[in-house]
C-alpha cells in the first residue's frame, strides 16, 4: 500500500508597526493621530516560511480606535507617511507637520468634541458586538452539559414508559448526540453575549482612562446620540450600577 503524502502548508499573518501618522478620521470628523500597521502574510510549506508580502495597511484612530484598512498598492496607502518619533504629549500639530503637512493648522480642543464621543461610542459598540466575539469555550462547555443532561432526561422518560420507539441504548445515544449539539449552540450563544457585556465594559474603562473621560461625560453623549447603541448602553449601565 502506498504511503499517503500529506503536504502541510498554510500562511501566517503579522502586523508590523509603522509608527504614527495624522489624517482625518471619518468617524470623529476631525484630524486625529493614527497608529499604522503593515499587515503582512507569508506562506509556508512544512512551516518553512517564504517571503513576507504586504496585504494591507491598517490604520487605527487614536481617539475612537476605529480600524481602517487601505490596499497596499492604493495611492492613499503609498502617500501615507509615518513617523516613530512622536509622542502624544507633543500634540497633534507636531504630528501633522511631520507626516501630513498639507492638513495645515489643526484646531486644538481641551475637551473631546461631541462627534468624537459619538465616534468612540460607535466604535465600542461595534467592537463589543456578540456577533464579533469568539464563542471561546462556550461551545465545548455547553455541549458537555447537553450531552449529559439530555440522555439522562430521555432515559428517565423511557423508564416511565414515555420512550419514542428506541431501546435504552438508542435513546441514550440519541440524547448524547442531540444534547451535545443543542447544548453546544446554546453554550456558544450564551458565552458570546456574556463576553460581549464584559468586553464593552473593559473597552469603556480603558478608553475613559486614556482620554481622562468620566462615566458622566459618556452617559451624556449617549443620551444625545441619534440612534441606538445596544451593547455600549448596557455596558455603561452596568458600569454605572457597579460604580
Ligand atoms: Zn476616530
Amino acid at each position: 500500500m502506498p504511503i499517503p503524502i500529506i503536504i502541510v502548508y498554510g500562511s501566517r499573518t503579522n502586523f508590523d508597526p509603522l509608527g504614527w501618522t495624522a489624517r482625518e478620521c471619518p468617524r470623529c470628523r476631525k484630524v486625529q493621530p493614527f497608529q499604522g500597521y503593515d499587515k503582512v502574510q507569508s506562506k509556508h510549506v512544512y512551516y518553512i516560511h517564504g517571503k513576507e508580502k504586504s496585504i494591507g495597511l491598517i490604520l487605527i484612530c487614536d481617539f475612537c480606535e476605529t480600524t481602517y484598512g487601505l490596499r497596499p498598492n492604493s495611492s492613499e496607502a503609498q502617500e501615507t507617511r509615518f513617523t516613530r518619533m512622536w509622542r502624544r504629549e507633543e500634540g497633534l500639530g507636531a504630528l501633522v507637520e511631520k507626516t501630513n503637512p498639507r492638513l495645515g493648522q489643526v484646531a486644538h480642543f481641551e475637551q473631546p468634541t461631541r462627534q468624537e464621543l459619538f465616534a468612540l461610542l460607535e466604535s465600542v459598540n461595534e467592537r463589543s458586538s456578540p456577533y464579533k466575539t469568539d464563542a471561546g469555550k462556550g461551545f465545548g462547555r455547553g455541549a458537555g452539559i447537553g450531552a449529559v443532561t439530555l440522555p439522562v432526561l430521555l432515559l428517565l422518560l423511557y423508564v416511565v414508559g414515555l420512550g419514542f420507539g428506541l431501546d435504552a441504548l438508542g435513546t441514550g445515544m440519541f440524547g448524547v448526540f442531540v444534547g451535545g449539539i443543542v447544548g453546544g449552540i446554546v453554550g456558544a450563544v450564551k458565552y458570546k453575549f456574556s463576553r460581549s457585556k464584559e468586553l464593552a465594559q473593559e473597552i469603556l474603562v480603558s478608553a475613559m482612562t486614556r482620554h481622562a473621560l468620566t462615566l458622566n461625560i459618556l452617559e451624556r453623549a449617549l443620551k444625545h446620540y441619534p440612534g441606538k447603541l445596544k451593547y455600549v448602553s448596557s455596558g455603561l449601565a452596568e458600569l454605572a450600577s457597579g460604580a
